[in-house]
């Protein structure tokens, strides 16, 4: 009788799994391009993506995401091909029920590919706010020329916008206390707080850093 040792190339069908052995494929879930910020009354998106250490083929494989009051707010299945530039990440968009209320939110996304891969949880907590009602508009200068600074990042509070090329930026937020906070290399960072009641301008003036190449963090 002829071993088959030392001959692994011994064609299709020859699977090593082994019957006796109940083998699971680990798999791993991922979440992205959520709508932020969630608004009252709007339904959100999410992609959802999931893969197998092993690489498997998961299309079709069902994924629901659930509200923290255990409500179906979404389902769906994998679509048939892998997210782009990824081996076997296999991925779904998905519209939620629009939330009622503001506050946090917490979501449950559930992804249920066939055997013999094993459930996949991912738990995401998003902010609901009302809609917005007023136009911020932030006017960025830099302190010593006078001159409109384009592309500062801009935050009020979880809302982000970047200033044009006129060192305009505009973010629409519900009324409320308000950080502001900017980012740009090169200039320190400057904050304020604003109390948004109506359409408001606010004018920030940033001051170039002074070393900007110091090689340590204070
Ligand atoms: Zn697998």
């Amino acid at each position: 009788m002829r071993s088959s040792s030392g001959d692994p190339g011994s064609g299709p069908g020859n699977h090593e799994s082994s019957s006796e052995e109940d083998v699971t494929h680990a798999t791993s879930i991922a979440v992205w391009d959520l709508t932020s910020p969630v608004v009252v009354g709007h339904r959100p998106t999410l992609k959802v993506g999931v893969s197998c250490a092993s690489g498997c083929r998961l299309s079709g494989s069902a994924v629901d995401v659930c509200d923290d009051r255990g409500d179906r707010v979404a389902a769906g299945r994998l679509g048939s091909a892998p997210w782009p530039a990824t081996a076997a990440l296999y991925w779904v968009e998905l519209d939620l029920a629009a939330p009622e209320r503001e506050g946090d939110l917490s979501l449950s996304i559930h992804a249920t590919p066939t055997l013999p891969h094993a459930d996949a949880t991912s738990v995401v907590t998003v902010v609901v706010s009302r809609p917005p009602d007023h136009r911020v508009t932030l006017r960025v200068i830099d302190k010593t020329s006078g001159a409109p600074l384009p592309r500062v990042d801009v935050r009020l509070g979880r809302f982000r916008a970047a200033t044009d090329e006129g060192g305009i930026a505009h973010v629409d937020v519900p009324g409320g206390p308000y950080d502001i906070g900017t980012w740009k290399n090169g200039y320190e960072m400057a904050s304020t707080t604003v109390v948004v009641a109506a359409d408001t301008t606010i004018d920030l003036e940033l001051t170039a850093a002074r070393e900007p190449d110091q090689p340590y963090w204070m």
